[in-house]
């Protein structure tokens, strides 16, 4: 049994590596298809039905009140252990209702951060090491981030996932598996079914339900899909400032490119990967020159978890499902019948 079953561990290791280097060496260069992007939805035009849809802005509040300590007042949130931490200013509330976009890159409407405000995002985990390294970094600083988690990889270490969730950093989704929701031979349904499956499979990884908030891969908004996420009241997330994190060749590299971008735009959503080692490796000194710099930290919620399709739900579940015998009592399993 244990063979068998280290064998299947290690065959869902190698499928997750293969998907991982697969992630690396296919996605495509990202500038030229951020340029096709922009042709097929220019960044000031919003998709149709939802400026149709929808005319009401985002609910915001300044409060960095966290619901979930007040609801349990016995058990206070530890204090930051590092008095010179970077910290969190404050934390924002969406109301996704029509599907607001954030990230000036393709979205202009809200424009909700003043000077010296940084949102962190981190997209393609939960990824063994990167992501614990990332967690810890923010950790250290006392700070919190948004993670835009891909579903086949929350199914592959729903564990670090857990992890993500317990440390009070914010959930988004990212699809199932990481495709193009922009290629040609995507259809409407299959976009729909990677953008759900992805849903649910978060879902299903967490025990919860994530934050309504989405992040196209490769940042490729298809105005049908966005059209569609309008629909399901879930939040889109471009960039003001892309760290291209993915193709840097060491960690300064990432520090640099980002801190030169925002003290050139003197604020933003900054987008890296949780998935990217030398992400994992800059974020130490990264959080240190936000410091510095006199930048302040801002978390973006969710007014109201995602609401799941009952149908991705149960097929995810299917799709996901643990060996029975994972899901047996010990005890039924193996008892003691001689000492
Ligand atoms: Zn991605």
């Amino acid at each position: 049994m244990r063979n068998a079953l280290g064998l299947m561990l290690m065959s869902v290791v190698a499928a997750a590596t293969i998907a991982g280097t697969w992630l690396l060496t296919a996605a495509p260069h990202r500038h030229s298809a951020k340029a096709e992007s922009v042709a097929a939805a220019p960044p000031t035009s919003p998709a149709p039905t939802r400026s149709a849809a929808r005319v009401d802005a985002p609910e915001f509040t300044g409060s960095i009140s966290d619901p979930q300590a007040a609801a349990t007042p016995a058990q206070p949130k530890p204090a930051c252990a590092n008095p010179d931490a970077l910290g969190l200013s404050r934390v924002v509330e969406v109301d996704t209702s029509g599907g607001p976009g954030f990230g000036f890159e393709h979205f202009k409407q809200f424009d909700f951060l003043a000077d010296k405000e940084v949102v962190l995002t981190f997209d393609d985990g939960p990824w063994p090491g990167n992501t614990p390294a990332v967690l810890k970094a923010l950790a250290d600083e006392c700070t919190k981030a948004v993670f835009f988690s891909i579903g086949k990889h929350a199914s592959y270490h729903p564990e670090i996932l857990k992890a993500v969730a317990a440390a009070g950093h914010t959930i988004g989704t990212h699809t199932w598996s990481h495709v193009n929701l922009n290629a040609k031979k995507m259809t409407e349904q299959l976009a729909k079914d990677e953008i759900e499956k992805g849903n649910s499979a978060v879902k299903l990884a967490l025990g919860t339900a994530p934050a309504p908030f989405f992040r196209f891969p490769e940042l490729q908004h298809s105005p049908t899909a966005m059209a569609y996420l309008g629909t399901r009241n879930i939040a889109m997330f471009s960039a003001d400032l892309d760290s291209f994190d993915f193709r840097a060749k060491n960690a300064d590299q990432i520090v640099t490119t980002v801190m030169s971008k925002l003290d050139k735009q003197g604020k933003g959503i900054i987008l890296m990967h949780d998935f990217q080692k030398h992400t994992a490796e800059a974020l130490p000194a990264l959080l240190r020159r936000l410091k510095e710099g006199g930048y302040k930290i801002v978390l973006m919620r969710a007014k109201t978890p995602m609401q799941t399709l009952a149908e991705y739900d149960e097929a995810m579940l299917k799709e996901m499902k643990l060996p029975v015998a994972a899901t047996r009592p010990v005890s039924s399993v193996i008892q003691t019948v001689a000492r």
